[in-house]
């Protein structure tokens, strides 16, 4: 039987939950290790702390799969002098890797998404995202301009490279006539035209091709290699693979009821202990947003969405003063309950993935509490 590895693990994580569908700002995948480690166990945890990696160190060759990113502000040293330097450096001495899955895992629709507990427990009907966002794809179009007779070798350069390659076709390109204008200045060394400051007019192809984005630093070199003008002029544009992903939920409440009841039962049943809610406590709830950990950016459109109720946690003093002022009733039930009662439904979904790769490293949850408060 082979023995499983990082590498193995992080693709099942990353097949689920690609790491384009996580937000610009974040930072997910592998964060400490080696892809080649052995794995014979995967401890799946809300936070990565030292007590976490003690644990993780404490048994058979393990991988930390945890939601939020140990590393996430970038460090300019690995040393004990920050905690993520502390518990990196823990980390990797004791070959613990660490693997995150933060805003790709929130915006999953497969049951694990980190808005879900709430809608659960609320028994929330007609579910459907608070918010989408457009992602880029790992495709971006390069559209230049060249005069006709070095159209094929623009194409050449740019196909050699890695543009232009569409399933099982090549050299995929598209172009239409048209006519650039330029003026020369001093110390340019003009392809065509009547010479330095006179106004030029020369017909040009836009030619436009498609290539996959890791692959820009090269078409660009091959392009500006095989192009003829001095200043070539180009554009990249990345493109939308028209994958929107979603952030929080909406729906509504089979029956309506009063928002202190609708609190009880978050607290109770998510369980959240460290709940407090704002607002009138017999307004009847009738719709309900929800967004797992820290919600309050996601505020203006819980009141967009005419909601009666936003729950999610870490809200501010004043973000919900404002809230309540404008008729949005807030249920912060804390951003570590909302999120780790999503931690067993990830687990779940990643085990199965990989026992049907063959995988064979255990999956158990963590046993340390990383609640801070008391
Ligand atoms: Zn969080």
């Amino acid at each position: 039987m082979s023995e499983d590895s990082v590498g193995d693990w992080l693709q099942v994580v990353h097949d689920r939950y690609p790491p384009a569908q996580a937000a610009g700002w974040d930072n997910v995948g592998l964060q400490v290790g080696d892809p080649h480690w052995p794995v014979e166990r995967v401890l799946v945890a809300l936070d990565v702390t030292g007590e976490v990696v003690a644990e993780a160190a404490a048994g058979p060759p393990t991988l930390v799969l945890a939601h939020h990113p140990l590393l996430f502000r970038p460090l300019s040293s690995l040393t004990p002098s920050s905690a993520a330097g502390r518990t990196a450096l823990a980390a990797a001495s004791e070959r613990v890797a660490v693997v995150a899955a933060h805003t790709n895992l929130d915006v999953a629709q497969d049951g694990a998404g980190t808005s879900q507990p709430v809608a659960d427990v609320l028994e929330l009907v007609d579910q459907r995202p608070l918010t989408t966002e457009l992602r880029e794809g790992e495709r971006t179009k390069l559209v230049v301009f060249v005069p006709p007779e070095a159209l094929d070798a623009v194409i050449d350069g740019v196909s050699a490279a890695g543009a232009g390659r569409i399933g099982d076709y090549e050299r995929c390109t598209f172009r239409v006539a048209g006519t650039g204008t330029f003026r020369p200045l001093p110390g340019s060394d003009p392809y065509s035209g009547e010479g330095i400051g006179v106004d030029a007019q020369e017909d040009e192809f836009r030619l436009e091709v498609e290539l996959p984005t890791r692959k820009a630093g090269a078409v660009v070199r091959g392009l500006i290699d095989a192009h003829p003008y001095d200043e070539v002029a180009y554009d990249l544009v990345p493109m939308y693979d028209g994958a929107e992903v979603g952030f929080g939920l909406v729906g509504e409440l089979a029956e309506p009821a009063r928002l202190a009841e609708v609190a009880a039962r978050i607290r109770d049943r998510l369980p959240a202990p460290h709940l407090r809610f704002a607002g009138d406590p017999d307004r009847l709830v009738r719709r309900v947003a929800t967004a797992g950990g820290a919600g309050d950016g996601l505020i203006g459109a819980a009141l967009g969405s005419g909601v009666d109720v936003y729950v999610t946690g870490d809200l501010r003093h004043h973000v919900t003063l404002d809230a309540v002022e404008q008729g949005l009733a807030l249920i912060d039930a804390g951003h570590h309950a909302t999120e780790a009662a999503a931690m067993p439904a990830f687990a779940d979904r990643v085990e199965h993935d990989a026992r049907e790769r063959g995988l064979t490293a255990s999956v158990v949850a963590s046993e340390v509490d990383t609640v801070p408060w008391r």
